[in-house]
Formats: structure tokens, C-alpha cells, sequence
């Protein structure tokens, strides 16, 4: 009988796997990809999407030929609710999907419950594909106007890069009068990096003309409000706030950590269940702090991959050691980006051109499946 293995989400997390089953796919099992969407988009360029130095097909990665050629089933639907005693998924299709082995790679929710007051004013950037086609509504609503007024809520490197991306795509897709505006609690700007890293990015902000305003704004029906009672109009708030897990991992009695986000192990195995591996933004290390970001995402997917296969040859599991220091290239929308490693920071055109290399080598690897051996 076989093992049937299924991974829930098509992200960064899960493309290294599904690479892994295309160049040995494990015997005696069958594989299935759960996910939205068939297409998945690059977080790292979307940015430059805005800024317009990409079209969509640059940043975006089609799962169909990726999922066929790793022998596995593809479902497009959202896992709705776990139950991992029983060993079973819900998806919104209202179908129930048994597993023997699971890895849950669903990524992170924007925290929006604060902003919902904007109603249609308001664009989570999560999930990214419905983000881009709301993105280029906004834009064609807004032509021949006399002015726009965009904010950025979240003062993370996604916030403060879609702050830049959208200023320059307002001015160049626009023109006339537009306004973008930054705003986040002061402490959390770029939190993380060095000091010399927040510094170049709000002497940037501020050369850019981008108003930066401190606080944890609320949602009014016509834009924001600032914890001073300060009231700002805009025509759209782009929510980059930070991750949080997903409401239906509450109810399904895997342990959790950190107000729910799925606790894992060293070798990314659930806490409480040793059948279901979780990787990217929907996790919470028991033994050390790992920052949600893409770039960990990513270096997981290697380690579920031959994690999952450990399980099946009954051999002992890896365990996922991240760098000391990640480096992290933020976009800047003009094509230049500055550089945060470590205490080492620079910024430029140069680094935009090694972050426009690293990332379009990234998506060409996956989205070459798909254009070349199907
Ligand atoms: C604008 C922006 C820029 C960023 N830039 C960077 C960067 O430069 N560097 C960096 O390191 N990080 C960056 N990040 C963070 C990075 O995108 C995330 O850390 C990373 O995507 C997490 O990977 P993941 O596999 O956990 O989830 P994701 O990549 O989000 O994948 C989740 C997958 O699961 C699917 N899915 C979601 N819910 C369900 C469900 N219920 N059922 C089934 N499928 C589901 C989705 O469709 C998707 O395919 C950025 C984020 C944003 C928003």
C-alpha cells in the first residue's frame, strides 16, 4: 500500500520540495499539492512589479507542471480545518483528504481586523495574487484624476519597500499630484536591521517625499486614524502588517506557539504530532527564534523534503540550522536596493542589480519546469 504524502500550500516553502520529488520522487507513495491559487507569486519582486521594472509573468511561478512532473495530485483549495489525530484535511471544497505524512506551508494572514473600517479602501498585501489584481484596479480607477493618496501601514522591509515601490508607480503610471504615505509604530521601522540600515531608508523615505507618520493607525471609512486622533484621507492603504497564523489552526489541537502559530522542532516536525512537518511563515520555533521571512521559507523546503523522505526510509530527520546573519536586499523602486547584513549595510544600483539576479534566478529555476519539460 502506498504512503500518500500531501503538502498544503504552494509557496516558497513547498517549490524545493516539489523540485526534490521531480529529481527523485520517493517510491511507494502518492503525492498530492494542496493549495489557492495555481499560480504562486515571488514576495521578493513584487515590489519591482509596482515600481514597474517587472511584468506579472516575471515574478510569478505556475504550480500545474511543477505539481505533474513531481507525480503529484494538484487540488486548488483552501485547507479549511486539520484534524491531525484522524490524520485528515477539510478543504473549502468540502472534501475530506486523508495523509499518512503532511507538511503544512500555508504562510501567514496580514493582521487587518484594525484597518477593516476602510471596507474597499483597504489592500492586504496577503494573499499576494488577489493583491496584484486589486493593485492594478486601484490604478485604472484612478486614471485622469487630479490626485491619489496612498498609504503603506506596517514599517516591516515589506512596508517600507511597497511604500517606495508605490510612489513611483504613482508618479509614473499617474503623474499629477499623488501621495504616499508610511505608517507604523517608529520602533518597529525596519526593525531588526542595524541602525545604519533604518537610517539610510528614512533619509530615503524623506527624500522621496514619503510622509512617515509614528503610530499604530486605526481604520476610518475615508482612510486612517492616528492614535493622536489625527485623521488622514486616502484612496487606498496597503496593509503590510505583520504575519499572523491562520484562524483555523486554533481548532485543530496541533500544539501551537506564539498566539498560534504551529510549533515545530529543530527538524520542523510538529510538536504534538510526528505525521505533519510545517515550514515558512506558519511556524514558531520551540528551541530558537527564526524571523518570518522568505528567505527562511525558502532554505526550509530542502530540509522537509528530505525530512519527509527520512520518515518514509525510517532514518533520522535533519535538522534546519538557519545562518547567524541573513541578508536581506530591499528594493527601492528606482532600480537600485539597499543592503542589510549584519552591521554591513550599502545601497545603490549595484545591489539592485545582484537582488534583480538572485531573484529572477530563483523564480527562472521554478517557473523553467513549466516552459521546458512539460
Ligand atoms: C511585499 C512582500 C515582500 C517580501 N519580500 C521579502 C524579501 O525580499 N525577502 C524575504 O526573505 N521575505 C520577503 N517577504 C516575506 C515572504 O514573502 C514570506 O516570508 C514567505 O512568503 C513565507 O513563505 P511560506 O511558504 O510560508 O508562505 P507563502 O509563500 O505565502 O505561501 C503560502 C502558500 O499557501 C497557499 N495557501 C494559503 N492559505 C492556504 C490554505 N488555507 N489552504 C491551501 N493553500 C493555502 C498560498 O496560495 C501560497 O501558495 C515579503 C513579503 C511581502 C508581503
Amino acid at each position: 500500500m502506498s504512503i500518500r504524502m500531501v503538502l498544503a500550500g504552494g509557496g516558497h516553502a513547498h517549490l524545493a520540495v516539489l523540485a526534490d520529488w521531480i529529481g527523485a520522487p520517493p517510491e511507494g507513495t502518492e503525492r498530492w499539492l494542496v493549495t489557492s491559487h495555481r499560480h504562486t507569486a515571488y514576495s521578493g519582486m513584487l515590489p519591482g512589479w509596482i515600481a514597474g521594472a517587472y511584468p506579472a509573468e516575471a515574478l510569478t511561478i505556475d504550480l500545474e507542471p511543477l505539481a505533474r512532473l513531481a507525480g503529484a495530485r494538484l487540488v486548488i483549495a483552501d485547507v479549511v480545518g486539520l484534524d491531525p489525530d484522524r490524520r485528515l484535511l477539510e478543504l473549502s471544497t468540502g472534501v475530506r483528504l486523508g495523509f499518512d505524512l503532511l507538511s503544512l506551508a500555508t504562510g501567514g494572514e496580514s493582521d487587518i481586523s484594525h484597518l477593516a473600517a476602510l471596507g474597499d479602501r483597504l489592500l492586504p498585501v496577503r494573499p499576494v495574487q488577489p493583491f496584484m489584481a486589486r493593485w492594478e484596479a486601484f490604478l485604472g480607477g484612478r486614471q485622469g484624476r487630479v490626485a491619489t493618496r496612498v498609504a503603506v501601514v506596517g514599517g516591516g522591509a515589506a512596508g517600507v519597500e511597497l511604500a517606495l515601490a508605490a510612489e513611483q508607480s504613482l508618479r509614473r503610471r499617474l503623474g499629477g499630484k499623488t501621495k504616499v504615505a508610511l505608517v507604523a509604530p517608529r520602533d518597529t521601522l525596519l526593525a531588526g536591521h542595524d541602525q545604519a540600515v533604518r537610517r539610510r531608508a528614512s533619509d530615503l523615505l524623506r527624500a522621496r517625499g514619503i510622509a512617515f507618520h509614528d503610530g499604530h493607525a486605526a481604520g476610518a471609512p475615508d482612510g486612517l486614524m492616528l492614535p493622536d486622533g489625527t485623521a488622514l484621507a486616502f484612496d487606498a492603504v496597503i496593509a503590510a502588517t505583520g504575519s499572523r497564523p491562520p484562524g483555523w489552526i486554533a481548532d485543530t489541537g496541533l500544539a501551537v506557539r506564539e498566539g498560534g502559530f504551529v510549533a515545530v522542532g529543530s527538524d520542523l516536525r510538529s510538536a504534538s504530532h510526528p505525521d505533519i512537518f510545517a515550514a515558512g511563515d506558519i511556524v514558531s520555533r520551540s528551541d530558537r527564534r527564526v524571523e518570518r521571512s522568505g528567505v527562511h521559507a525558502v532554505k526550509a523546503g530542502p530540509v522537509i523534503a528530505a525530512n519527509l523522505k527520512a520518515v518514509l526510509a525510517g532514518t533520522a530527520t535533519r535538522d534546519y540550522i538557519p545562518r547567524r546573519r541573513t541578508l536581506y536586499l530591499l528594493a527601492t523602486g528606482d532600480e537600485r536596493a539597499i543592503l542589510s547584513w549584519g552591521r554591513l549595510t550599502a545601497g545603490g544600483h549595484l545591489v539592485w542589480r545582484l537582488k534583480d539576479w538572485i531573484d529572477r534566478r530563483f523564480v527562472e529555476r521554478y517557473a523553467g519546469f513549466g516552459q521546458f519539460r512539460s
